[in-house]
C-alpha cells in the first residue's frame, strides 16, 4: 500500500518527544473493538483503552449514531445563562451511578478542566461557609492532576511541575503510598494505611483551618498504577472529616468500571465529597469531564449569593456541549445495557493472572494491578524514562499499543475485551519484556 506523504512539520505533539517521532512515528489510522491499525494496515491492539478513554471498546455506532443525530439537532448551545434539555438528562443518569450523596454535576470538556473546577468549587464552598481563609490543597507525591495550573500545582509527578514554577495554588504533599516490600503485591497491599497520616500532620503544622481540600487519586494511575493500601482512604477520610477538609478524589482514569463497581469510591467504600472523571465518561470519542459535588456543597453556593449574579465565577465554552451531551449518554447506555462494569469485573482475576505472568522477565522489576488497571515497572535503562520509551515503541511494533509513562506501562484494557485478545496482548508482552538485551 503506498501512503501519501505527511507534512509533520506544523503539528506539534504534546507529551511527546517530537524530534524521535519525526524519525519514528507511531501513528493509527483506524479503530475497531480492542484494536487499532496504523496507515500501512498493520493490527495493533489496544492494551491501554486509548489513553483509558475507550472501556467500551473502539468504533461504537452507538454512541456515532447519538452524536449524528445530535449534531442535525442542536449543535451547540451556550451554557451561561442558558442550557439544553439533554445536559439535565445526563447530570441526571450519572446521578444514578454515583457515590451515594454525589447527585450534583458540573461539566468541562477534559480531566485537567474538572480539576481546576474542582479547586475553584472547593474554595467556593468554604467562603460560602464562612470560612474563606481555607485555600491551601494537599495532594500526594507521584499524582497526576491533568495540566492546568491547578492541577499542575497539585502533581507530585516532578517532571510536571518543574518546569511551572510560580504557578498559584497553595499546596502541600503527602507521601505517595508505594514501598519496596509492597513490589509484586496483586491488588491492595496490607500495609500502609498509617501514611494517611500525613493529612493530619500537615493539619497540625499548618492549621486544619487553613486546608481547603485533599486530593488523591484513588489508584494513582498515571506515575503507573499504585493501589492504595487497605484502610488508607478510609482513614484519609476520617481525618478530612476531623478537620473539615473536602475530601476529592480524581477519578478521571479509575472511573466508569476500570476498578469494577462504576467508581473507585463504591469499589472502596468510601465517599468522598467531590469527584472528577473525564475518558470513559464518552468512551473517549467526545472530549467531556465532570466534577461531581455532595447536595450541601452546591446548595451552600447557590444560597450564599442573593444578588442577581452567577454564584460559581467559573465555566467553560465547551460546559455540557450537548454533543458531548449526547456521546456521553450513549455511552451510559452501552454500559448499562451490556452490563460492562460487571464484565470488567468478572474479567479481572484472569486479566490480573496474565499480568503477574511477566514476574520473572528480565524487564520487569515490579508488577501491581487491580481490577481492569496494572502497572509494570521495568527494570531501569540507561536515563530514567529511557526503558519505557523503548518499550512502548518495541511493543508497538510487535502489535501492542500501551502508554509509557517513565519507567512504567499502564495496561488496562477496555472492559470488552475478549480472553482470546487478552491472552494475545500478555504474549507480547511477554516476548518483548522477556527479552534479555532489549536495545540489542
Ligand atoms: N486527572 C487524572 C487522575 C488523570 O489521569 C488525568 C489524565 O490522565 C487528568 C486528570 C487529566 O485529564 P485530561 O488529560 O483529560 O486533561
Amino acid at each position: 500500500m503506498t501512503l501519501a506523504p505527511i507534512n509533520m512539520d506544523h503539528h506539534w505533539l504534546p507529551f511527546t518527544n517530537n524530534k524521535l517521532f519525526h524519525k519514528e512515528p507511531q501513528m493509527f489510522a483506524r479503530a475497531s473493538g480492542v484494536r487499532y491499525w496504523t496507515p500501512d494496515g498493520r493490527e495493533v491492539l489496544d492494551g491501554s483503552s486509548g489513553l483509558f478513554t475507550c472501556a467500551a471498546g473502539h468504533g461504537r455506532s452507538e454512541i456515532a449514531e447519538a452524536v449524528y443525530a445530535q449534531l442535525q439537532t442542536l449543535d451547540y448551545t451556550p451554557h451561561f445563562q442558558r442550557a439544553a434539555p439533554i445536559s439535565f438528562e445526563l447530570a441526571e443518569k450519572l446521578a444514578g451511578i454515583l457515590p451515594e450523596g454525589l447527585d450534583r454535576v458540573f461539566f468541562g470538556s477534559s480531566g485537567s478542566e474538572a480539576v481546576d473546577s474542582a479547586i475553584k468549587i472547593c474554595m467556593a464552598y468554604h467562603k460560602a461557609n464562612g470560612e474563606p481563609q481555607r485555600t491551601k490543597f494537599v495532594s500526594r507525591s507521584w499524582a497526576y492532576h491533568g495540566v492546568n495550573l491547578g492541577g499542575t500545582s497539585l502533581a507530585g509527578m516532578v517532571g510536571n511541575r518543574r518546569d511551572f514554577g510560580g504557578v498559584t495554588v497553595d499546596v502541600v504533599h503527602m507521601r505517595h503510598t508505594w514501598s519496596e516490600e509492597q513490589r509484586y503485591t496483586c491488588g491492595m497491599p496490607d500495609d500502609g494505611a498509617h501514611l494517611a497520616d500525613d493529612l493530619e500532620e500537615i493539619a497540625k503544622t499548618y492549621g486544619g483551618e487553613t486546608i481547603a481540600a485533599v486530593f488523591v487519586e484513588p489508584i494513582a494511575g498515571s506515575i503507573g498504577t499504585i493501589v492504595p493500601p487497605k484502610g488508607y482512604l478510609k482513614r484519609l477520610r476520617e481525618i478530612a472529616d476531623k478537620y473539615g477538609i473536602l475530601l476529592v478524589f480524581d477519578e478521571v482514569i479509575t472511573g466508569f468500571g476500570r476498578t469494577g463497581a462504576a467508581f473507585a469510591a463504591q469499589e472502596f467504600g468510601v465517599t468522598p465529597d467531590v469527584m472528577t472523571m473525564a475518558k470513559a465518561l464518552t468512551n473517549g470519542a467526545i472530549p467531556m469531564s465532570a466534577v461531581a459535588v455532595k447536595t450541601e456543597i452546591q446548595k451552600k453556593v447557590i444560597e450564599s449569593i442573593t444578588a442577581d449574579r452567577p454564584e460559581l465565577m467559573h465555566g467553560y465554552t465547551y460546559s455540557a456541549h450537548p454533543v458531548a451531551c449526547a456521546a456521553a449518554l450513549a455511552t451510559l447506555g452501552i454500559y448499562e445495557r451490556d452490563g460492562l462494569f460487571e464484565r470488567g469485573k468478572a474479567l479481572s482475576p484472569t486479566f490480573l493472572e496474565g499480568v503477574f505472568s511477566l514476574r520473572n522477565l528480565p524487564q520487569v522489576s515490579d508488577l501491581r494491578g487491580y481490577g481492569m488497571l496494572s502497572g509494570i515497572q521495568l527494570t531501569p535503562g540507561a536515563a530514567p524514562g529511557a526503558k519505557g520509551s523503548l518499550v512502548q515503541r518495541k511493543l508497538f511494533d510487535a502489535g501492542l499499543h500501551v502508554k509509557a509513562t517513565g519507567d512504567a506501562l499502564i495496561f488496562a484494557p477496555a472492559l470488552v475485551t475478549e480472553e482470546v485478545d487478552l491472552s494475545a496482548m500478555v504474549e507480547i508482552l511477554q516476548k518483548v519484556l522477556g527479552q534479555a538485551d532489549l536495545a540489542a
